[in-house]
């Protein structure tokens, strides 16, 4: 079997403009960085008039593997193209952290992939070096107001929360102490690194409009307190125009192709945990104004990923999918209905059954949404035409559009089947309503999350999320909408629970606020934000030779 590396090093690039072409760009629409990416000017962004139909991509509740919402994205996007449709894939920029990791790129596989995929996985346009520059320039505007005595804001370092940020895995730098060296050294104060795809200017990025968009944003990131307890904002140290300057060029949205051709727009990648967990809204925009139909991924299982792109990005930005893409595949399914990780691979089609009720409450959710669902099997090469038949069957039975994507393994030919029923899908249309309205009280926000999306009974706080909320408020912050921060595995927020859990509570342990992206974040369990290495870290296998090719990417 070929790895996804040496299969996109034998794909035939094409020229990025005769991608952008594909799309009604000219050479001079196009902001080159070499032959095949170019960043594509704000301008181009169309707010009026007609628009393309937009598709969600997600998925049931995943197992540790991921169950293959990216590669399903661009493969539906080549089934599309195969069938003359104009489209574009919008997707995340991937992070380095799972590249040297253990997850590997976020590039696709198989024949659905994104290229140049050593260029989209290590660096791309640099535009993960500019929001780690703009998030390191505020903290080093607060760690200097603490220094000052003349412009001093009485910031009391005990209360700012803001930390570095890198773009690689190093638990090492979880926690530190800065500011040693006596008193030209600064404050001495306890502080640490997150990775970047965790910097709150990620999901601010992704979630502006315009430059003025970003710094108003930028400015009202939340800092800390004042020794008198007064909030100290980003734009009281004046950072945000020197940080808009730094992502000049990152808030532009990246061209680049899938395999076949297909053109596709990479643009931010914000975690999907403490974040919204999709790209930018520019880069979404961008899609739907140059092609007719924009296929999209929305991180982790869609009680998470989906409800997050709904309820925020979708109402920030005055969005609404026409289709939603519901991906399962059969070993998920299985692990939901009972079996152990190492025993998935045997075929099993009465735990296939057993495990269904997780897909039907996704499905369910996506229905209270309003959206027009299509369930992609993403076949596996051990899955067995029983246990294949056990979920079309409940399809059928659940009155929704089914279909198999071979696309990992033969592009866009192997999606054309889901791309048929997905166009049906869009064209019949959907009538998106969201969950809740921004303006509902914050706790409110919360419980409806738990109760109509998870399925929980009810909502715990603990002291210290209590007083967190009660701080949200005193800011101001009510209206925000609520970024879940959960375990992906379960629908609840025990991982343990497979399938469709009832009679659990959802715990609360602390609330954050990010008051420049503009949500705040109830956390239930541990919430990493700098992970480390695996053992056997991927970066071993990776090199390159004299000839500037490199090896070990997947
Ligand atoms: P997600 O976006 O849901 O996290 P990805 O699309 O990144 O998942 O896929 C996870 C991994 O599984 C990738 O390495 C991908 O190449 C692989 N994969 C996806 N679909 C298939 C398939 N049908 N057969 C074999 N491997 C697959
Ligand atoms: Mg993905």
């Amino acid at each position: 079997m070929n790895h996804d590396i040496q299969i996109a090093r034998a794909a035939q690039l094409e020229d990025i403009g005769q991608i952008a072409s594909r799309l009604g760009l000219s050479e001079d629409d196009l902001e080159r960085y070499g032959k095949y990416k170019a960043k594509l000017p704000l301008r181009l962004i169309r707010r009026e008039g007609p628009q393309g139909k937009l598709i969600l991509v997600t998925a049931i509740s995943p197992t540790p593997a991921g169950e293959g919402k990216t590669t399903v994205s661009i493969g539906l996007s080549q089934g599309l193209n195969h069938l003359g449709r104009k489209v574009a894939v919008v997707l995340r920029e991937p992070s380095l952290g799972p590249v040297f990791g253990i997850k590997g790129g976020a590039a696709g596989g198989g024949q659905s992939q994104v290229l140049p995929m050593e260029d989209i996985n290590l660096h791309f346009t640099g535009d993960f070096s500019a929001i780690e520059k703009a998030h390191n320039l505020l903290a080093a505007l607060i760690d200097n107001n603490l220094q000052s005595k003349s412009r001093s804001l009485g910031i009391d370092p005990r209360t700012v929360l803001w930390k570095r940020v890198m773009d690689m895995n190093d638990r090492a730098l979880r926690h530190t102490v800065i500011g040693l060296g006596g008193t030209g050294g600064g404050m001495p104060r306890e502080s640490g690194f997150d990775i970047t795809a965790a910097s709150e200017i990620m999901a601010i990025l992704c979630l502006s409009e315009s430059l003025s968009g970003l710094k108003e944003r930028l400015g009202n990131i939340f800092v800390g307190f004042t020794f008198d307890k007064k909030p100290v904002y980003a734009r009281d140290l004046h950072a945000q125009g020197a940080m808009a300057a730094l992502l000049r060029d990152a808030i532009k949205p990246n061209l680049v192709q899938a395999i076949e051709g297909v053109p596709a727009i990479i643009h931010g990648g914000p975690f999907a945990n403490i974040a919204q967990g999709t790209n930018s809204v520019l880069a979404t925009r961008m899609g739907l104004s140059l092609a007719d139909y924009v296929v999209t991924e929305a991180g982790f299982g869609a009680d998470l990923g989906a409800e997050k792109f709904l309820d925020i990005k979708c109402q920030s930005a005055g969005l609404a999918p026409d289709a939603a893409v519901l991906v399962a595949t059969i070993r998920a399914l299985k692990y939901h209905g009972g079996v152990a990780l190492p025993d998935l691979g045997q075929p099993n089609p009465e735990a296939v059954a057993n495990g269904l009720p997780n897909l039907e409450k996704h499905l369910d959710n996506l229905r209270g949404f309003g959206l027009n669902a299509v369930v992609a099997l993403n076949r596996f090469g051990a899955d067995t035409e029983a246990e294949i038949q056990v979920v079309a069957e409940a399809c059928r039975k659940y009155g929704v559009r089914f279909a198999i994507s071979e696309a990992w393994g033969k592009g866009g030919n192997g999606a054309a089947g889901l791309a048929e029923q997905v166009l049906a899908a869009a064209n019949e249309g959907s009538h998106f309503k969201p969950l809740y309205e921004w303006e509902t009280p914050l706790k409110s926000k919360i419980e409806r999350i738990a109760q109509r999306i998870y399925g929980a009974e009810g909502v715990v706080y603990s002291k210290r999320a209590e007083r967190d909320l009660k701080r949200a408020e005193r800011l101001g912050l009510s209206d925000l909408p609520i970024c879940m921060a959960k375990t992906q595995k379960s629908l609840s927020d025990d991982p343990s629970l497979i399938g469709r859990p009832t009679g659990f509570d959802i715990h609360i342990r602390e609330v954050e606020i990010a008051a420049g992206a503009g949500f705040i974040i109830p956390i239930s369990g541990d919430i990493m934000r700098m992970p480390g290495l695996p053992a056997t870290p991927s970066a071993e296998q990776i090199d390159i030779n004299e000839e500037g090719e490199i090896t070990g990417l997947f």
